[in-house]
């Protein structure tokens, strides 16, 4: 619990797991981290089943693109964990340690062999006994299929293309070492040691590979950037979800009309990389179908009474205030200063403190707020930020 506003969330450093799972305001949360962010009809179906039968019933997308199963209680979560290994959703052989080390995020959308084959060999890479120890949120981002599209979200090493090769680059510096797709993990690891060793890690456990570098810590000769990657490219389409909640009927009836795999998008949503049923999928409210949809950029923690930390309601203040983003805006919803659901800045953020609602332009949840009001005024004060004003 905070005792002031933008005073000091208990910062945790490192994210849930199916096999070490973090206690949240509504019990137990197990975050699922599928094989290239992807899920097969069958395995989707399964875990709508699961979260059903072990929680809540609710499913939360993440900026890892992973799917967490909320409020399992102690004596339901080796069921689930039995049921993940059923569905190969959970590897039996990983230990915690191992399993919090599979950040990796993948290019929706992606065809061919070398996502694939890299993420093999990063996933063996990062669960061996010699993996080097990082900090809990440190990631991978796998971005070879076409133009990169995952430069907006959080990685500490990406992998992407360069002209018709491969690129190894430390998040923070614009260009990367060239590689072959056999050289890439190989280079990565070597990337993530060197960050390791060389003081990215502070004596909390925490580090990011673009704070060191902007430190003034300087890769060796032998990792030293010698190849621009490519442009950043455009996002594939996807399917959003209201908060990127996902209950398990809604999942369902996505896989019924899906036409294939779910791949799972860093961005709360998913890409269907088959041939879906658009029509139907469309006719279901469910589904945030269209790229301008407000609610794509509307974005809220669990809040109170879901989580213990939070000072205010999230979701259900946007709900009650009818809160949605005008054409082009970012609107972050956070019940304490810590910022969960959308670390980086947004165009205007709302921080639950002690003292009332932070209104922040252009910031995080934790910046210094120009004006603070109270929770029943905040109607009034965005009067251009609510429903009633056209989008
Ligand atoms: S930001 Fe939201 S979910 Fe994260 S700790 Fe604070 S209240 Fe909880």
């Amino acid at each position: 619990m905070t005792d002031t506003m933008t005073a000091h969330p208990v910062i945790k450093g490192w994210c849930p797991g199916a096999l070490r799972p973090m206690a949240s305001g509504d019990g137990l949360v197990v975050r699922v981290r599928p094989r290239l962010a992807l899920l097969t009809p069958e395995q989707a179906a399964g875990l709508a089943d699961l979260a059903q039968v072990h929680g809540t019933g609710i499913l939360q997308l993440t900026n890892r693109a992973n799917l967490q199963v909320r409020g399992v209680t102690e004596t339901q979560l080796a069921g689930l964990q039995e049921g993940l290994v059923a569905l190969g959703l959970l590897d039996p052989v990983l230990d915690p340690q191992a399993e919090a080390r599979l950040n990796i995020i993948v290019a929706p959308g992606w065809s061919g062999q070398d996502t694939p084959a890299l993420w093999t060999a990063l996933r063996d890479a990062l669960t061996a006994t010699d993996a080097p120890r990082l900090p809990g949120k440190f990631g991978f981002a796998l971005d070879v299929s076409g133009q990169p599209c995952l430069r907006d979200d959080s990685a500490d090493i990406r992998i992407e293309r360069a002209g018709g090769g491969i690129v190894v680059r430390a998040d923070g510096s614009p260009h990367g070492r060239s590689a072959t797709a056999t050289q890439a993990v190989d280079l990565a690891m070597r990337m993530a040691r060197w960050f390791a060793a060389s003081g990215g890690i502070g004596s909390d456990g925490r580090g990011r590979m673009r704070d060191h570098l902007a430190r003034g810590a300087v890769l060796p000769p032998s990792l030293a950037a010698d190849t621009a990657p490519d442009p950043a490219g455009a996002r594939p389409a996807m399917i959003g979800f209201d908060f990127g909640l996902i209950e398990p009927a809604v999942l369902h009836h996505l896989v019924q009309n899906a036409g294939g795999n779910l791949h799972l998008t860093p961005w709360r949503g998913v890409h269907l990389p088959g041939t879906p049923d658009l029509a139907t999928l469309r006719a279901d409210p469910a589904f945030l179908l269209d790229h301008a949809d407000p609610r794509h950029r509307l974005f809220a923690c669990t809040g109170a009474p879901g989580c213990p930390q939070a000072i205010g309601p999230t979701r259900d203040l946007a709900r009650t205030l009818g809160l949605l983003p005008p054409p082009g805006k970012t609107l972050h919803i956070s019940g304490c200063a810590k910022g969960c659901a959308h670390p980086g800045p947004a165009d205007l953020t709302l921080t639950w403190t002690a003292t009332g609602i932070a209104v922040i332009p252009d910031g995080r949840a934790a910046d210094p707020a120009p004006r603070i009001v109270a929770p029943g005024s905040l109607a009034a004060t965005l009067k251009e930020w609510t429903h009633a004003t056209p989008l």
